[in-house]
Order: C-alpha cells, then sequence, then structure tokens
C-alpha cells in the first residue's frame, strides 16, 4: 500500500487535526487519541505542553517523522508499538517487535498476587516471586516495584525479549533483584517460590487469524500461540509448578475469557486446589488462582 505524505509545513495544532482526521477516515477506534499519542511522541512533550504550544510550528524534521509514524498508524500497527514505548503499572516500559505489547488487563493479574501477599505476609515481607514468559517484563516490574523486600527470577523462551525486560529493569532501578533467565517456562528455575505468575500464550492456534490486525500481526506469534485448543502453556505451569511451589505458595495465571472451567479442570488432575478465578477490567473471567 502507497500512503502519501498527510502532513506539510504546518503548526502542531493543524497537524494533529489533520492526522486525527485521517485516522477518522480509516475507520480506526481512537483517531484522536491515537494522533495526540503519536504527535506528542515526535516532539517528546506531554498532553498540556502540547496544548499550550499549538500554534509552534514543525521542523522539517518533525513533518517527516509525523508522516512516517501516521503512515505506520494506517497501516494498524498499535501506536504504542510505533512510539517503542507502554505506560503499564505506573511504569514506562520499552517495547520491540519481540515482546507482547502489555495489556491493561494485566494488571488484574499484578492486584491478585500483591492481594494476596498483602493478606499472607504483608508487603514488606522477604517473597520469592517467579514470572515466566516475562516478555517485556512488565508483571515482574511492577511486582519487584511494590513488594520492595521481594526478589526475582523472570524465564522467556526468547533472549531478544529477554534484552527488552533487562533493558526495563534497569531503567527502573529493579535489576539487582530480578534475574533474567533463558529456557522454557520453568525449566531455568531451582529453589521453591512464594508466588509462580505468568500470563502465557493462550490463544488457540486457529482463531489467531481471527483477531484484528494490530494484534495479530504486531505481536509476536510465540506470544499469542497457545496450541491447537490454546492450553499448551497451562499444561506445561501446572506440572513444572508443582515442584517449585511452596506448601504455603500460590500460583496466579492469566487466561483467556473462556477458559476458565477447562484450565480448573486440568489444575485439578494435577493436583492444584483452592482454586479461584477473578476477572479483569471488562467484567471477563481473566485469573486464575491455585495452591498445591
Ligand atoms: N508477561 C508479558 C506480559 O504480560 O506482557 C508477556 C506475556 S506474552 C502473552 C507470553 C510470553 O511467553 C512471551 O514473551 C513469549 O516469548 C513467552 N513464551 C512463549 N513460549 C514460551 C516458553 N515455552 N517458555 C517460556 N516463555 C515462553
Ligand atoms: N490477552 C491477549 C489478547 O487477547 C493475549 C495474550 C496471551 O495470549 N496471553 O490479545
Amino acid at each position: 500500500m502507497i500512503v502519501n505524505d498527510n502532513i506539510c509545513s504546518t503548526n502542531l495544532a493543524a497537524a494533529l487535526k489533520t492526522a486525527a482526521l485521517e485516522f477518522k477516515l480509516a475507520g480506526l477506534d481512537t483517531p484522536q487519541l491515537d494522533a495526540r499519542l503519536l504527535l506528542q511522541s515526535v516532539m517528546g512533550i506531554d498532553q498540556s505542553a502540547l496544548i499550550s504550544a499549538s500554534e509552534q510550528a514543525l521542523t522539517d524534521g518533525q513533518v517527516q517523522q509525523f508522516n512516517e509514524f501516521i503512515k505506520c498508524r494506517l497501516m494498524h500497527r498499535p501506536v504504542h508499538r510505533i512510539i517503542g514505548e507502554k505506560e503499564f503499572w505506573g511504569m514506562r516500559l520499552k517495547i520491540s517487535d519481540a515482546v507482547l505489547d502489555p495489556r491493561a488487563d494485566t494488571e488484574c493479574l499484578v492486584e491478585a498476587v500483591l492481594t494476596h501477599l498483602d493478606q499472607q505476609r504483608g508487603k514488606n515481607a522477604e517473597y520469592r516471586i517467579a514470572d515466566i514468559g516475562t516478555g517485556s517484563g512488565a508483571i515482574i516490574l511492577a511486582l519487584m516495584g511494590e513488594l520492595t523486600n521481594a526478589i526475582g527470577v523472570a524465564t522467556d523462551i526468547s533472549d531478544d525479549a529477554l534484552e527488552i525486560a533487562r533493558y526495563n529493569a534497569a531503567r527502573h532501578g529493579l535489576e539487582a533483584r530480578i534475574a533474567f533467565l533463558q529456557g522454557s517456562y520453568l525449566k531455568p528455575l531451582s529453589g521453591r517460590f512464594d508466588v509462580i505468575v505468568s500470563n502465557p500464550p493462550y490463544i488457540p492456534t486457529s482463531d489467531i487469524l481471527l483477531l484484528e490486525p494490530e494484534v495479530r500481526d504486531n505481536d509476536p506469534q510465540i506470544a499469542l500461540d497457545g496450541g491447537g485448543d490454546g492450553l499448551d502453556a497451562y499444561h506445561a505451569l501446572f506440572n513444572e509448578s508443582a515442584k517449585l511451589v511452596k506448601p504455603e505458595g500460590r500460583v496466579f495465571f492469566e487466561i483467556g475469557h473462556d477458559q476458565a472451567s477447562e484450565i480448573a479442570q486440568l489444575a485439578a488432575q494435577s493436583g492444584w486446589h483452592d482454586v479461584r478465578i477473578s476477572k479483569d477490567y471488562g467484567g471477563n473471567d481473566r485469573v486464575f488462582a491455585a495452591s498445591h
């Protein structure tokens, strides 16, 4: 697809308006927001600075970069991938093509872990926590940021993802308390953990084609593909976690909105009990928790 440049030499207000109109005509869901976030990124300013500088002219370089960003968005590349950053649990995280764009709903998984630990020994206790399939590091970084005396281990099959996660840990001053290990699921782990948490790939392979292009064509396949029935990862997680969770410990896994009963069944078959399912912000089943 050839897309012409949309913006010529202009000021911020006009650039924003033109981009938002292009996005609206292309049928994007949030044209105004997308245009604003992309322009803020080009200018390196926040929303209030953008408003107060609305008459400011863009340099030629800024016009060129904004046009590139607009073209990418019109080809359904998600805004945060274009910008290369996403906010999760109030932390700015770098993202690349090697990692899932962290989802707001995954904050419910973080919240469930924190609520449990708060009730167990309080947030200041010394916990050992594992995050399996860490991607950008979103989950383990959010947890380590809240649990100041905890230590973490995060795994991923992808070295490129781990590189991003390590970068994000350093950016937030958390690298000293997290070990990042390459390998499949829990294979790189030893010792016992208070909590094992994971947002594994859980989309059934044949459903991936049906996802919106922002997800299907941009999130890494390996981050989405849960095998034929979407449950491949949970077999490994349930089997391998049994020997690695402390007797009083607990596992917390993100699940697909329609997978709760199948996953609870699978869990029971490998000796997990005290199952609890909680919902995401949209009211869908999203978080599975259990003890062994
Ligand atoms: N935890 C991140 C988040 O919530 O934003 C990323 C979750 S993404 C859905 C799943 C992650 O699991 C990806 O980073 C992918 O590379 C990783 N992964 C896929 N198969 C794996 C395996 N066999 N062992 C370890 N990690 C795996
Ligand atoms: N929740 C993501 C989505 O539906 C999928 C991530 C995953 O498979 N864990 O796009």
